[in-house]
């Protein structure tokens, strides 16, 4: 596929000193609801207003969008603020209305970029229109899947497009509703690193108070914008409350991000810099975690050699692990000295939990 600057276009056309920023409410709840929002918008850096019309829910019974008469809101909205809109389509229908009340950016939602039926159907309805198409990646952490959705727009002759990475869903609880899995979208922008890449740091995060520091990342990872769910009283929004923020908190976020746009060679250089070092946090964070995961198997063994009545070190099996480590750590240009090192500390982590844990 060809992906390359002329996608970009839409983005530069913005000509903004600082990263795209899209907000607005995760929905449009009444039109007072909408115009308000817009009207407290038009004073931030914010150039497109979002607002969901259609709204997918993972379980029925929850509030499920008021549909098209949204849309009319919307234009409200925009007649009395020159904001740009842009809205969630899910087939067909919704993109031939969206297109109809011209809406200028349509995105997809996690829950339809994981099928390649849906994304079609979409596609074919959007070929031969000039609009801008986002693709959320899809809910699994599947970096194939996200980019299938945009080669097939991209087949249909969508020339302005772009994704939007809101984390990915685990089974697990942690501290974010999505997990935010950077390592998908350091891929994605390697792949294609033209496509415009926009962070969505609301459903990443599912409340407010780490919204600000997942921006912080997105922005030293390069990304081009920000899409922010915004509402004049979060708490009462009638859907998405917990990770929904006012307008003027935005704003005031805007104002204390560190914004990456290059104005100088020097910095140009700690841009550059930042993003290395950002990559490297990703990259430390990853092993930690690994690490983790090692130790606690360590402790399950360590708890089967205490029931069986085994020794600790299995003078055999770590031999075995060295060695096949060590082959694998040449292949990654890792030298046979830091091999043994690093398995050598993580070995007597490894035998000091286990002893532990047969004392015990
Ligand atoms: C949304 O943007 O409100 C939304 C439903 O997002 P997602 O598709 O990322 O869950
Ligand atoms: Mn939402």
């Amino acid at each position: 596929m060809e992906i390359n600057t002329t996608q970009r276009q839409w983005l530069t056309d913005f000509n903004l000193d600082h990263p795209l920023v899209i907000a607005g409410p995760c929905s449009a709840e009444t039109e007072e609801q909408v115009v308000k929002i817009a009207q407290q918008l038009k004073d931030t850096d914010t150039s497109i207003m979002r607002a969901g019309i259609w709204k997918p829910r993972t379980r029925p019974g929850n509030f499920e969008g008021v549909g098209a008469i949204g849309l009319d809101w919307l234009k409200t909205a925009k007649a009395e603020t020159g904001l740009k809109l842009a809205t969630e389509v899910a087939n067909k229908t919704h993109v031939e209305m969206s297109l109809k009340a011209d809406i200028d950016v349509l995105w997809i939602g996690a829950r339809s970029t994981v099928s390649p039926f849906i994304v079609q159907e979409i596609a074919d309805a959007l070929k031969g229109t000039d609009k801008t198409v986002l693709v959320k990646n899809p809910v699994n952490p599947d970096l194939a899947l996200w980019l299938g959705a945009v080669e097939r727009l991209y087949d249909a002759g969508i020339k302005n497009l772009g994704v939007i990475h809101r984390g990915f869903s685990t089974y697990e609880k942690t501290k974010y509703r999505n997990n935010p899995e950077w390592q998908i979208a350091i891929d994605l922008q390697s792949e294609y690193p033209d496509l415009p890449i926009i962070l969505d740091p609301s459903h990443i995060a599912g409340r407010r108070d780490i919204i600000f520091d997942i921006c912080q990342t997105g922005l030293d990872l390069n990304f081009d914008g920000i899409m922010v769910e915004t509402h004049f009283d979060p708490d009462n929004a009638w859907s998405d409350a917990k990770q929904q923020i006012t307008p003027k908190a935005l704003d005031q976020m805007t104002v204390d991000l560190r914004m990456r746009k290059e104005f100088t060679e020097a910095t140009a250089f700690q841009n550059k810099l930042q993003t290395l070092r950002t990559k490297i946090d990703v990259v430390d964070h990853q092993l930690i975690d690994l690490l983790g995961k090692r130790m606690k198997i360590a402790d399950e063994i360590g708890d089967l050699k205490k029931k069986n009545n085994v020794a600790i070190l299995q003078t055999k099996r770590w031999n075995s692990i060295l060695d096949t480590m060590i082959a694998a750590g040449a292949e990654n240009n890792l030298s046979k000295e830091f091999i043994t090192k690093f398995l050598k500390a993580i070995h007597e982590e490894s035998i000091g939990h286990q002893h532990k844990i047969i004392s015990e």
